[in-house]
């Protein structure tokens, strides 16, 4: 006797029923199936034309991230690399250099990223470098990363992801930014990070 055990307890009774005329000229299945695509034709389409059209993403959406000047136009980043040891996947590096004198309008610390880079390929957005970061300079955004055909463009550096000097065209993050996280910044002991 066989081992063999079927994987499943079900079953179905399979006939060798000779076809009938109809079914021998497949006439009324043709009809049948092109009656269920024009039925789908006119349906409303689940699909966008990306990138063209995007949909609405809500405000808390995590994206593309940010690296945020502060409210004089200095880089608010003083590579601590706190978000690229935070990263589950390892997709942050950074070269930290010394602030020079007459630097001060550029950087807000003395130490800054001379280079910071992301690997959106790595990437898996969950936040993480936005929650580890002490001084509110890394922000996940609701904007999207362009589809690419190759993998190079996907390494961002900083003039990827600093925002804009221009105060009318800095990157807004405050949807992000729940009660309870608005709450904790007004806390004095943090004013530091501020
Ligand atoms: S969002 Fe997550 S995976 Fe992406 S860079 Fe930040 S910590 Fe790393
Ligand atoms: S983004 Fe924030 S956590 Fe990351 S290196 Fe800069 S200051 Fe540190």
């Amino acid at each position: 006797m066989s081992d063999l055990r079927p994987l499943t307890t079900r079953s179905r009774v399979v006939s060798d029923k000779r076809m009938t005329l109809m079914e021998r000229i497949y006439l009324p299945a043709m009809v049948a199936g092109l009656l269920i695509t024009i039925r789908h034709f006119f349906r409303r389409k689940p699909t966008v034309r990306y990138p063209e059209q995007e949909r609405p993403r809500p405000a808390v959406y995590r994206g593309r991230h940010v690296l945020k000047r502060d409210e004089k136009g200095r880089e608010r980043c003083t590579a601590c690399g706190l978000c690229a040891v935070a990263c589950p996947a390892e997709a942050i590096s950074m070269v930290a250099d010394e602030r020079k004198p007459g630097e001060e309008h550029l950087y807000r610390e003395e130490k800054y990223a001379r280079i910071y880079e992301i690997d959106m390929l790595r990437c898996i957005y969950c936040g993480l470098c936005e929650e580890a970061c002490p001084k509110e300079a890394i922000f996940l955004t609701d904007r999207l990363v362009k589809a690419d055909r190759e993998r190079m463009p996907f390494v961002f550096g900083k003039d990827e992801l600093v925002e804009p000097m221009d105060p009318a065209r800095r990157i807004d993050v405050s949807g992000r930014q729940t009660a309870a996280v608005r709450t904790f910044k007004q806390n004095p002991r943090y004013a530091h990070n501020r």
